[in-house]
């Protein structure tokens, strides 16, 4: 087992070596980005959460979001599965049975086993917390059927922590968490996809129609899967989505940076962009943002790290926050970019497109400001 900062380091490379120089491809080709899984397995990475009794590295949140930024810096697809990855660890780290955790954790560490969520439901959309399929008993165990519309690395992880209502639910909350293996029958991949950005994501349909599990593959006590996904999932998906922004907007700036002291006009003596005060200004607006979302994301890691009662407001807040901050710098390293980031050269379009998911997927920044103005102004969110 590595210690989390060697395994950091390796990341960082494995992000520079392995990830930046096929991230065009990966999104171009809409390719899982398999190898870059296999560098990051290998450099312990997929084992950086998980405790060291398992074979991890025992790292934090707070290493969570320095490891996320630095992948997003090179591939922001890739980074998206590793964050799905570490949620569904941190799940089972969390709640899960020793079964549970034996069957899955030292494998995960070794770089083995690859995890996803599957929370997201037709039926209710970005209100992900309340699942609309329902399980039914069947003997001892249960049967699940449910239609899940996103899910990262669909077809592509090992495992999946699956949401449902529990059977006979009493409340839209009264919800389960189970562990499917791939290929558990009746667990089916529906289609491609087609997203926008983050291209590399394979984060397809799927449906699961009369899906046999029994007690051992739930995560946690009966009818404790709302409560895991506010407290354990919610933090690592918010805070590691943040990260992954403001690693998106910190290669963007890097990149627009670097061009507009490189384009130069010879109709003006061989000037560079960088010389136009326009220029300076929209870099400068980009700089703070960045600085700003950064801050927020620091902010938030600190207040979640000392388990401070204030944190919740701003794991929501961080997330839509660092989105917008995203765009902020992106959109305008587009305009900057001109013609060469328009004609998809550079690697910044791509950026450009992989900073929309952020402020859609759940919850959405429209979602989290009616949580957070509620919270702020003492409204129960539920
Ligand atoms: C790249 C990507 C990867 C994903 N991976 C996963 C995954 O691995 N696992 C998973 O479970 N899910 C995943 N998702 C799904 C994601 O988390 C959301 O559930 C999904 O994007 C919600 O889409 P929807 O169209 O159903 O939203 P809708 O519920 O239709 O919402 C659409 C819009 O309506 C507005 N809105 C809705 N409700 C409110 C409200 N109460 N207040 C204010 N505004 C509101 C918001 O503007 C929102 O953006 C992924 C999504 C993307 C884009």
């Amino acid at each position: 087992m590595a210690d989390v900062e060697t395994v950091l380091a390796a990341n960082e490379k494995a992000s520079r070596e392995a990830l930046a120089p096929r991230a065009d491809e990966t999104d171009q080709a809409r390719r899982f980005p398999r190898e870059n899984l296999k560098a990051l397995g290998a450099a312990g990475v997929l084992g950086l959460l998980i405790p060291q009794a398992y074979g991890g590295s025992g790292g934090t949140i707070a290493e969570m979001a320095r490891a996320l930024e630095m992948e997003a810096r090179g591939c922001a697809s890739t980074a998206m599965v590793t964050l799905m990855h570490f949620c569904a660890m941190a799940t089972i780290t969390a709640k899960g049975s020793e079964e549970l955790k034996q069957s899955v954790l030292p494998r995960a560490a070794r770089g083995e086993h690859l995890g996803t969520l599957a929370f997201s439901e037709a039926g209710s959309g970005g209100h992900f917390y309340m699942p609309v399929s329902e399980a039914r008993q069947n003997g001892n165990g249960k049967l699940l059927s449910a239609s899940k519309s996103f899910v990262t690395s669909a077809g592509e992880a090992d495992s999946y922590v699956v949401s449902t209502r529990r059977a006979g639910a009493t409340s839209a909350t009264d919800v389960n968490l189970y562990l499917v293996p791939r290929g558990a029958d009746g667990f089916t991949v529906r289609g491609k996809f087609e997203g926008l950005g983050l291209a590399g994501n394979a984060s397809a349909p799927a449906a699961l129609s009369d899906v046999k599990v029994d007690d051992k593959a739930r995560i946690g006590e009966e009818g404790s899967g709302f409560q895991i996904m506010l407290e354990v999932v919610l933090p690592h998906f918010q805070i590691g989505v943040a990260s992954i922004s403001i690693g998106i907007a910190a290669a963007a700036f890097d990149l627009i940076t670097a061009r507009a002291r490189e384009r130069k006009y010879e109709q003006a003596g061989g000037a560079a962009l960088a010389s136009i005060p326009r220029v300076q200004f929209l870099v400068a607006e980009m700089a703070i943002e960045l600085s700003a979302g950064r801050a927020y994301l620091n902010e938030t890691i600190r207040k979640a790290m000392a388990g401070d009662p204030a944190a919740m407001i701003d794991v929501l807040g961080v997330k839509a926050k660092a989105a917008e901050a995203c765009l902020g710098v992106v959109s305008r390293a587009m305009t900057l970019g001109g013609g060469w980031a328009f004609g998809r050269r550079g690697g910044l379009e791509r950026m450009f497109r992989d900073a929309q998911a952020a402020a859609v997927m759940a919850p959405a920044s429209d979602v989290i400001k009616d949580f957070v103005g509620k919270a702020s102004l003492g409204i129960p969110l539920f």
